[in-house]
């Protein structure tokens, strides 16, 4: 089968010709009918070398997941081959006290898990591929009706990310309170349609480029800004002063940082999403009060049941440009010179 490989760090990756994956006892194969591409792949690509992650290349990259269930390994029940399906990312070891929860994305007995910290197209094999292999069948979400590969394989990183992200600020979202979503690409589109259909915030989504804007009021952003000196005190002005009660920043580069802290209300929440490689001075007086700072990493499990949920009732629908594996590449560019609009799929 073809599949879109990483050989080393600091190259393009490469088609190639590989051998067809054999599920072993509770392991799955899912011939995949959608691999989103994510901006990940390009931190990948670009900024990683070795020792920067606990796992390397080469490895099949994807690792947003959707198709259907192609082969049943031993012992593997609950599942029918054909079903469509969504492949649940972060794999981990399955016995720790957050696994056992759903919350592999935080596994805390990494060495045990089938790569740490990662999983496919994350140190693993992927789904830039005709077929994934999923190492343990609890991974593999049926599809609930209403929703095809195409649109599901971005809720489960696009989608479950953002997700996660704004379901932990639920209670800091209630009506008269402002949401900003800084970087509207992949991720920032699904978490403006996720904060207005799981919140009565204000959301204010702030972007680079144009079109991004224009993408973010598509998807029901209340205003838009470009990006650019005076936002913050755009954001304080609008909101009466009192700045933003929770930022959630898709870039996480110094500026957007800076703009995060600068706009945030005094006991808000600025989540940091975006490996952007920026960093934070926190001091007493540098950051408003009680203002809570955190990353965030994927999702988990049962969010990610929640998060089709939204998507096979319409109120979350990922924005999709589809391309095939011999195109992956020009996808790749695109969103690296801004040219792409919100996700763009590889069907294989
Ligand atoms: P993307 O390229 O689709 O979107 C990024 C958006 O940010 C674009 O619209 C771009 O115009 C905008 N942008 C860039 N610089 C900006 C700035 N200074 N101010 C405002 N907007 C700016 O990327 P994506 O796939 O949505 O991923 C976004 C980030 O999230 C990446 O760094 C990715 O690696 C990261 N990510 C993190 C997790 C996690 O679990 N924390 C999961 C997936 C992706
Ligand atoms: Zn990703």
């Amino acid at each position: 089968m073809r599949a879109l490989r990483l050989p080393a760090w600091k190259t393009e990756p490469e088609l190639v010709e590989v051998d067809q994956p054999t599920p072993g006892p509770g392991q799955v194969v899912v011939r995949i009918g959608a691999a989103g591409a994510c901006h990940s792949d390009l931190h990948l690509m670009h900024d990683f070398e070795a020792g920067g992650l606990p796992w390397n290349p080469p490895f099949t990259l994807g690792h947003e997941n959707a198709g259907w269930v192609h082969r049943l390994g031993a012992g593997v029940t609950g599942l029918e081959v054909g079903q469509p399906v969504a492949v649940y990312g972060p794999w981990g070891c399955g016995r720790c006290a957050r696994c056992r929860v759903g919350v592999d994305n935080y596994c805390e007995n990494p060495a045990a898990a089938p790569v740490p910290g990662g999983g496919g197209g994350l140190g693993l094999d992927g789904g830039m591929a005709e077929y994934e292999l999923v190492p343990d069948a609890r991974h593999v979400l049926p599809l609930p009706d209403g929703l095809d590969p195409v649109d599901a394989a971005p809720l489960t990183d696009a989608g479950l990310t953002p997700y996660h992200a704004i379901r932990r600020s639920w209670p800091k979202l209630p009506p008269g309170s402002t949401a900003v979503v800084i970087g509207v690409g992949g991720l920032g589109h699904v978490g403006v349609q996720i904060l207005k259909a799981t919140t009565a915030a204000r959301v204010v989504a702030v972007d680079t480029r144009e079109e991004a804007l224009r993408l973010a009021e598509e998807c029901g952003a209340d205003l838009t800004m470009r990006s650019a000196e005076g936002t913050a005190e755009e954001i304080r002005r609008v909101t009466g002063g009192r700045g933003a009660d929770v930022v959630l920043d898709f870039v996480g580069a110094d500026a957007t940082l800076r703009l995060g802290v600068a706009a945030a209300r005094t006991v808000g929440d600025l989540t940091i999403v975006g490996l952007g490689g920026g960093s934070l001075s926190v001091g007493f007086f540098s950051v408003p009060y009680e203002v809570s700072i955190q990353t965030t990493y994927w999702g988990s499990r049962p969010e990610l049941l929640e998060v089709l949920d939204l998507g096979a009732r319409g109120l979350v629908r990922p924005k999709t440009t589809t391309f095939g594996l011999d195109e992956a590449m020009r996808a790749y560019r695109m969103m690296q010179d801004g040219s792409l609009e919100g996700r763009a799929v590889i069907v294989p």
